[in-house]
């Protein structure tokens, strides 16, 4: 590319309202431009960005087995009223109509799609499993959109879905798409961490985030040196009480089973405090069985998200952690089945929800105005709430440190909370009709840019790895427009470049020599080749890698060496 031709915008000072190194970086560079609160542009240089990480999600995603598709941003809310999450999702979810006063939204996830997809299609065992992935435009109406396109309320997400027809099927695909995200992390040239992570949607034993290290991160992972035990302490955080604890306050009442309401009006009936409430309660199902739901409070919405857990096979008549794991079948002492993924969130949730079934104990009786750690004992199992660096690793090899991370991509094993909710089956060998087991996997392909950036940059400006460049090599000519010679070589090196495959940006702006090398660093081209009248009286440019203190002098033809 010449950049006579192409569009470079970069600024001397970044607006001040960009607060994160990559977010004022992103700016100055002209990656991107802010429209409103929470949406960008992906401007021409910035896109080159995007599309270099699009195209290694796409490429390792191919390769573990995923089939892409593309399915609708906007969404009917018939689909969602189904799921259950109409209600449950709150604020963040963009709500439209249209001209026929028909609601729908704007998607933040495609799980209701897809699953009315595999509902539609799946017909046989023979069918499965299958892996589908898209890449994609999200909405999410952030409470606080803010770093840029870290936290934007516009966002690209690569999301799969996979089909199963049973559990070991689901944990062999999760495996495959956890090891494809580390090798789409690692070509990136990221530094990154997989960690335990609450699924915000209880089911099965699995759920990964993967943290891209940084202090400027948002998320804060406890993790042992010396093992791979690393977990994400939002769930904890979240179940922390804000407050120093009164005295408690709960008091039984008789109420109805609220089995007529929707979520909001328990919420309102349970006299919840969303500030600070986990809370579980048992409510009638569609087919009269009692189910297990659990109502969050999400402190920066303001409101409850209520998850539905299980089905109760055994009528749960006291609330003691190992009363629960038997209820769910699992071993007393067990870490449960019911749990997040990771150890510690798992024992934790458990524990919770032990402290929490006080409204279940007995038919028609709820706590009022119970909260968590306020009214209730404290859990008895790993806590991560107050961890210090240097307390136990629940892994029992070492001790915990802290880091902070930024949260790029996330694995759930959904299990079958769609499937049910939506009716999605598929027959058996024997003919018989069974849910389809499923697992979700995700990627900020927007957030990687500005992680990416956080995580190596100088006061010079942006570093970015070749496999991320917007431009591999970047030629800057002494004075293109003044000297044949430098003109002619800035020209030979780069149709050879060009005939090589590398990408290469030819900097024939009409600009001082000081614009155009200082454009090249702040950018980031990792690989950048100064061509001038004294060099070349001697045969050489001058190549430097975007991390070296100097510049080499070298033979022309020696730049590809450098480059590869
Ligand atoms: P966060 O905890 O940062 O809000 P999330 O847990 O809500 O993220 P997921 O539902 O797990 O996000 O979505 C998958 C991926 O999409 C995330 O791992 C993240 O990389 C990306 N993502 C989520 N929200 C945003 C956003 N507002 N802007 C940019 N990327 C986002
Ligand atoms: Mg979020
Ligand atoms: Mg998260
Ligand atoms: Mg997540």
């Amino acid at each position: 590319m010449r950049a006579s031709q192409f569009f470079i915008s970069t600024l001397k000072e970044a607006p001040s309202e960009a607060e994160l190194p990559s977010h004022k970086l992103m700016l100055r560079a002209g990656l991107i431009r802010r429209l409103s609160s929470g949406l960008y542009s992906w401007m021409p240089m910035g896109l080159r960005v995007l599309k270099k990480v699009e195209n290694i999600v796409r490429e390792e995603m191919n390769r573990a087995g995923s089939v892409e598709l593309l399915m609708p941003a906007v969404q009917p809310a018939e689909l969602w009223q189904e799921s259950g999450r109409w209600d449950f999702y709150g604020k963040e979810l963009l709500r439209l109509k249209d001209r026929h006063e028909r609601d729908f939204c704007v998607g933040p996830t495609h799980e209701e799609v897809i699953t009315d997809i595999a509902r539609k299609e799946v017909k046989s065992y023979k069918q499965l499993p299958l892996n589908f992935y898209q890449i994609q435009t999200k909405f999410r109406d952030e409470v606080r959109p803010r770093f840029g396109v870290m936290r934007s309320r516009e966002f690209i997400m690569k999301d799969a879905y996979s089909f199963h027809a049973d559990f070991d099927s689901l944990k062999q695909t999760y495996q495959d798409m956890y090891d494809a995200y580390c090798r789409v992390f690692e070509r990136l040239g990221l530094t990154f961490r997989p960690v335990a992570a609450d699924t915000g949607s209880i089911g099965g034993t699995g759920s990964h985030e993967f943290q891209v290290l940084a202090d400027s991160g948002e998320d804060v992972i406890a993790f042992c040196p010396t093992s791979p035990y690393a977990a994400n302490i939002e769930l904890a955080e979240a179940l922390a009480p804000s407050e120093p604890r009164p005295a408690p306050s709960a008091k039984l009442e008789k109420v109805l089973t609220p089995k007529t309401k929707t979520i909001a009006q328990l919420v309102e009936f349970l006299n919840i405090d969303v500030k600070a409430t986990v809370k579980a309660i048992v409510v009638e199902g569609d087919d009269g069985a009692p189910v297990l739901m659990l109502l969050r409070g999400d402190h920066e919405l303001n409101e409850v998200k209520a998850e539905k857990v299980a089905g109760i096979k055994t009528p749960l008549t006291f609330a003691s952690p190992d009363a629960i794991r038997t209820a769910f079948g699992a071993q007393p002492g067990s870490l449960g089945p019911v749990g997040f993924a990771g150890r510690v969130v798992a024992d934790r949730t458990v524990a919770a929800m032990a402290d929490f079934v006080i409204g279940a104990n007995e038919d028609d009786y709820h706590y009022l105005g119970a909260n968590f750690g306020r009214d209730c004992a404290e859990a008895e199992v790993a806590d991560l709430r107050n961890v210090v660096p240097g307390d136990a690793s629940p892994c029992g090899q070492g001790v915990l440190e802290l880091c902070r991370g930024i949260e790029v991509g996330h694995v759930f094993q959904l299990r079958t909370k769609y499937s049910e909710a939506m009716g999605a089956t598929y027959l058996t060998r024997d003919g018989k009709h069974e849910l389809m087991e499923m697992g979700c996997y995700g990627i900020g392909v927007s957030r990687i840019v500005a992680a990416a950036i956080e995580q190596s940059f100088d006061e010079r400006g942006i570093i970015f790895s070749d496999t991320m460049a917007p431009f591999t090599v970047g030629i800057v000519p002494m004075g293109y427009y003044r000297s044949e010679a430098v003109k002619a070589a800035a020209d030979a090196l780069y149709a050879d470049l060009k005939a090589a495959g590398v990408d290469v940006l030819l900097d024939d702006r009409e600009e001082r020599p000081g614009v155009l090398l200082a454009d090249s660093e702040l950018i980031g081209i990792p690989h950048r080749v100064v061509i001038g009248d004294r060099g070349l009286k001697e045969g050489k440019v001058e190549y430097q890698h975007r991390t070296d203190a100097e510049a080499t002098p070298v033979a022309a033809d020696e730049v590809l060496a450098h480059v590869l």
